[in-house]
C-alpha cells in the first residue's frame, strides 16, 4: 500500500460533510489492483459528521 500525505484543502479529494464544511481525506492506495481506501483523520471533522450524518440502521 502506498500512502499520500497530501491534503488538498479545498481540491476534489475533499468529502462534503454538510453544504459548506467538508473533510479533507488521506488515501491509501494499492499498486497492484488500484484499490483505494480513504479516511478522515481529523476527530473534529468526524464529531461533525456524528452530529450531521444520520445513523445507519442496522
Ligand atoms: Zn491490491
Amino acid at each position: 500500500m502506498y500512502y499520500n500525505e497530501t491534503i488538498i484543502p479545498q481540491g476534489g479529494s475533499n468529502l462534503k460533510i454538510t453544504a459548506f464544511y467538508f473533510a479533507a481525506l488521506e488515501y491509501y492506495v494499492c499498486i497492484d489492483c488500484g484499490y483505494v481506501e480513504s479516511y478522515i483523520t481529523n476527530p473534529n471533522k468526524l464529531q461533525k459528521i456524528h452530529e450531521k450524518w444520520a445513523k445507519v440502521k442496522n
